[in-house]
């Protein structure tokens, strides 16, 4: 009961499909664009008909008045008749009577040229002369003074809309008579909203159709990243990402692929890894294991020598598992500095004395050419990790000369540490991944040490969260350099 919620929970909270939210933005956007054609074509059709009527009526009774104002009246009632399709007469009132100075008649319903009285006339003469442009609409029967634009109601019959304007030039008024007709829409109106049904069906089934296939389109590509994206997480590393014909998926194919290659290399590395700890476990365990059984076992072989070979493995293991704690620590981003001010200078001396017994056994010679004292403020113990990893590995690789150079430079307030071997060096295009974990230059080893390859990655750890210039260089046969340069704490100068 509680699992059947929980899966109605799961879908309720999931996101809609590609193909769902693409369908739902067409038909809203479909739906919008319907809207404004039924208000324009259908609700409104009769609206804008006689606004638009009325506006080219007014425009052409000012072109004639203009003309009448440039004596050029002829010319300019045939081309406004023409212009505007609307018949037009321009009367001269002279003693309170109107003689036809031009005329334009194209219709034979234009109520100008059928005037049965001079009362239109008057009242279209009356009525510009108190305002500007006066505009009369005639029904068949009715006569309606309302101008077009406050009648509201659809008329079923034709109309006719007479506009007039007077102009006084030299002492003589000039009326200019414009006639229109204005024609019912009701079956015009009928005809668009048959279409505008079969139009809005159409549009919508379009929709529905263009959305699928678009929607089709743009999720083929993630669906298929998203089962290779499976199968990685399955751990086929062999995958390939493909973002097809766009743009945004081939970004995403191609960090996909990185982070496959990514993936694949840290789990190769991690194999590697537990393959060397393993060797590394085994082999001082094995020793260890070897030398109490027969310290136990043997008479005699109870000796110190024996001893120092456990002492000695046991060191090695708990060194291995403490350079692991200690980058695990430090790549998980929570360990914190303890900075203070303290003499690089003597902490160098300090771990370089440490080697002494190799100094006095094994012939290797460590020089540590400075010249002066300096000090940092930096994390003690951690650059001490960082000394002592160096000088470590410049042992593990020197040439047979055995002779390792600790060199230190103050410069403009940086103190340069370098480490240089008289190894064979490191391969150039292996410089750059030296610092990886686990990472070890193969058949490079000396003296079959076998090393964790954590060291330097602790090192640049270290490095780096003390926001510190590091680097190598290196020339193969010849040896290399291992440096690293840390600001120098000035006001503490010891
Ligand atoms: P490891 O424990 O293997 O020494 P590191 O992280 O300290 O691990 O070093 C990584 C790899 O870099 C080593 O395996 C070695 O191949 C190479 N390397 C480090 N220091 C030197 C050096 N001074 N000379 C030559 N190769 C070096």
């Amino acid at each position: 009961m509680t699992q059947t919620y929980d899966k109605v929970k799961e879908k309720i909270k999931r996101p809609r499909s590609l193909a769902t939210k693409i369908f739902v933005y067409f038909a809203f956007f479909t739906l919008i664009v319907l809207m404004l054609l039924w208000l324009m074509q259908v609700v409104f059709l009769d609206e804008i008909y006689r606004t638009v009527k009325l506006h080219d009526l007014k425009n052409c009774a000012q072109f004639v008045t203009h003309s009448v104002e440039t004596r050029n009246t002829a010319n300019g009632v045939m081309e406004a008749s023409k212009k505007y399709n609307s018949c037009i007469t321009v009367y001269k009132i002279a003693g309170g009577k109107g003689s036809v100075e031009s005329s334009s008649h194209i219709k034979t319903t234009c109520m100008i040229h059928n005037l049965s009285s001079t009362s239109l006339l008057n009242e279209m003469y009356e009525g510009a002369k108190s305002n500007d442009i006066y505009v009369k609409r005639i029904e068949l029967d009715v006569e309606d003074t309302d101008t077009l634009m406050s009648s509201g109601t659809e008329k079923d019959t034709p109309s006719a809309v007479v506009c007039s304007q007077v102009i006084n030039m030299g002492g003589t008024d000039y009326l200019v008579m414009v006639d229109d007709e204005i024609l019912p829409l009701t079956s015009t109106s009928r005809t668009l909203t048959y279409q505008l049904i079969y139009i809005t069906v159409i549009l919508l089934l379009a929709s529905a159709l263009i959305s699928v296939y678009i929607s089709g389109r743009l999720s083929k590509p993630f669906k298929d990243m998203s089962s290779k994206a499976a199968r990685l997480a399955e751990g086929d590393y062999e995958v390939s990402f493909d973002g097809q014909s766009f743009l945004e998926a081939e970004k995403l194919g191609e960090t996909l692929n990185y982070a496959a290659s990514e993936l694949s290399k840290l789990d190769s590395m991690q194999k590697e890894l537990i393959a060397n700890i393993s060797h590394d476990l085994r082999t001082p365990l094995t020793l260890i294991s070897g030398y109490s059984e027969v310290m136990r076992d043997i008479p005699g072989e109870m000796t110190a020598e024996n001893m120092q070979v456990i002492i000695d493995e046991t060191a090695r293991l708990s060194s291995l598992v403490n350079d692991l704690l200690e980058l695990s620590r430090l790549t998980d981003g929570k360990q914190l500095m303890d900075k203070a001010p303290f003499s690089l200078t003597e902490t160098v001396k300090e771990t370089v004395s440490r080697y002494s017994h190799l100094i006095q056994n094994d012939g290797y010679t460590i020089d540590f050419i400075y010249d002066r004292d300096a000090v940092v403020n930096a994390d003690k113990t951690r650059i001490l990790q960082v000394v002592y990893n160096l000088i470590n590995n410049a042992i593990n690789y020197t040439g047979d000369d055995k002779k390792i150079t600790v060199t230190q430079s103050v410069e403009n307030g940086k103190i340069k540490i370098g480490i240089t071997d008289t190894g064979e060096g490191i391969p150039a295009e292996q410089l750059p991944l030296i610092w990886e974990r686990y990472y070890k230059v193969k058949d490079f080893h000396k003296r079959g040490k076998v090393g964790t390859g954590l060291g330097l990655s602790i090192v640049k750890n270290i490095l780096v969260m003390h926001g510190a210039d590091f680097g190598v260089s290196s020339k193969l046969g010849s040896g290399s350099t291992f440096w690293f340069v840390l600001e120098e704490a000035k006001a503490e100068r010891l």
